[in-house]
């Protein structure tokens, strides 16, 4: 009997005394407490029905009991798929359809709105308890799993608007948490601050993964809060986060070497981290920020070097299992190509959806990221664009095809442009830009309210502007490079 990543980051951890979460109200968990959460919540899982492989979705608030649903989940053999609070119920419900999913969890507050939604996607809804110690479902056996066995799932929108499961194995998140252990030199000794939400690749995987497979505790908080960032940083020796934790920690005037000087290592990812932040996060701390580059359905592909080397605005070197080629073919630019990669955490494809899956890879078996790179002669990667048309706010990522898909619906639209513009805080800002049907004059305020109601806040646009007409180029293509510059 085997489950490969039970056996590996939690079956280790689980007699351990230890503390392996640090939670802002002062309070710990140690691994054995978490080990039991984890335990209870597997045998109610199992009691609502649920057989390996069945898919089991979170829409909780981040806390101790979330995480230990991952840990659950993998115990059960089930597939774990965890969806960010901000969204709707009509994404929820896409999402429970899409993937069949067997049984959602909710919290407590949210059970009688949501009943309906399970219900019509045919979901279980079960409540998430604060404290799962207090179920008394018996702890049932560890579910046999292969390597290739799905482990999770996250969502990812496409530039088809229509967002699409990304499957990850056992093995695809395995081999990407033991690369990452190595080049980050991720020590028993460490603690990791993490105010990453536990619902994306980062938080959840990268963050969380390499603590369990070290046995190291992480200071484990809510959300990002600069106050709180500050005060509890001396207490630990390794931060991850996105580019906006940077800016946000420069922003507050007292953050500084009194807070840093403990801290062994910084790391940023999930969007671009201005070269700027890099040079003033270092003249402040004295720390030089490591920036690695991954992607949902590959988890980290290239990281910085611990040792040598962090060269601000690039990404650095492809993960010692992973193999990257720029294809020249997009035709970009001199010694510009798309990303492609190849590696034991490539995902295993989009549930469901066999043409888009087909269409990710090349023909002879490489992941096409989407993202346009360049290789400088030391082998550093630097991420010049991206081919795919996506805006990344906070870490998030909004498809813009999805929200200009719903504008267009409106009425008295012809047709719509969303974009990211540069901002100061979230890295890009949504924007719209909506051109009237013939004889119409829409009221932007109303379709804002009633995009409102339909996607999550991180993806409504936050100004909207009325254009006589879109731009567009000789060959039709919407112009948003002159949108943002008219715009930004
Ligand atoms: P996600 O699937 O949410 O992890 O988003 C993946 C995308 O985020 C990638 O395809 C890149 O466009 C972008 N991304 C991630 N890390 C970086 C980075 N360090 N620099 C620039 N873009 C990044």
């Amino acid at each position: 009997m085997a489950n490969p990543i039970h056996d590996v980051l939690f079956a280790p951890n689980e007699a351990r005394e230890t503390v392996f979460l640090h939670l802002a109200d002062g309070s710990t968990l140690t691994h054995r407490a978490f080990a039991t959460l984890a335990g209870r919540l597997a045998g109610l899982i199992v009691a609502q029905g649920v057989k390996p492989g069945d898919r089991v979705a979170a829409q909780v608030e981040k806390s101790p009991a979330a995480l230990a649903l991952y840990a659950a989940c993998v115990r059960v053999g089930a597939v774990y798929l965890p969806l960010n609070t901000a969204y709707t119920h009509e994404e929820l419900g896409f999402f429970l359809s899409d993937c069949a999913v067997s049984l959602l969890f909710c919290d407590p507050e949210h059970e009688a709105d949501l009943s309906a939604v399970a219900d019509a996607a045919g979901a279980g809804l079960a409540v998430l308890p604060e404290d799962p110690a207090i179920l008394d479902h018996p702890v049932p056996a560890v579910a046999d799993r292969s390597p290739d066995d799905l482990a999770a799932m996250l969502y990812t929108s496409g530039t088809t608007g229509r967002p699409k499961g990304a499957m990850l194995s056992h093995e695809n998140l395995l081999s990407n948490t033991r690369a990452l252990v190595e080049i980050w030199g991720i020590r028993p000794g460490d603690t990791l601050l993490h105010a990453l939400p536990i619902y994306h690749s980062h938080g959840l995987f990268v963050a969380t993964n390499v603590m369990l497979l070290r046995g190291a505790p992480m200071i484990f908080l809510p959300k990002f809060d600069a106050g709180l960032m500050l005060r509890l940083m001396p207490r630990a020796t390794v931060m991850m986060g996105v580019p906006t934790f940077y800016t946000r920690l420069l922003a507050e005037p007292a953050f500084g070497r009194d807070q840093a000087g403990h801290m062994r290592l910084f790391i940023s990812g999930s969007a671009p981290l201005l070269a700027q932040t890099h040079e003033a996060f270092e003249a402040r701390t004295g720390h030089r920020i490591l920036e690695r580059y991954g992607l949902t359905e590959t988890s980290m592909n290239t990281s910085n070097p611990l040792d040598g080397e962090r060269r601000a605005g690039t990404v650095g070197f492809p993960l010692p299992d992973v193999s990257l080629r720029l294809d020249a073919g997009t035709g970009e630019g001199e010694g510009i190509g798309e990303i492609q990669v190849k590696g034991p955490n490539v995902f295993r494809g989009y549930w469901g959806l066999k043409e888009k899956t087909a269409e990710a890879f090349t023909g002879d078996g490489w992941f096409r990221t989407g993202d346009l790179g360049t290789i400088d002669a030391d082998g550093y990667v630097t991420i010049v664009g991206r081919e795919k048309d996506l805006i990344i706010t906070g870490g998030l990522n909004v498809y813009p095809k999805e929200i200009e898909t719903l504008i267009d619906a409106e009425e008295g639209v012809e047709e719509s442009a969303v974009f990211g513009v540069p901002d100061s805080d979230f890295g890009e800002r949504v924007i719209a830009a909506v051109a009237p049907a013939p004889g119409s004059s829409p009221d932007l305020a109303v379709i804002a309210e009633r995009i409102a109601n339909r996607v999550a806040k991180f993806k409504q646009p936050k100004e909207w502007h009325l254009v006589d007409a879109l731009p567009r180029n000789a060959m039709g293509k919407v112009q948003k490079e002159e949108l943002r510059r008219h715009h930004g």
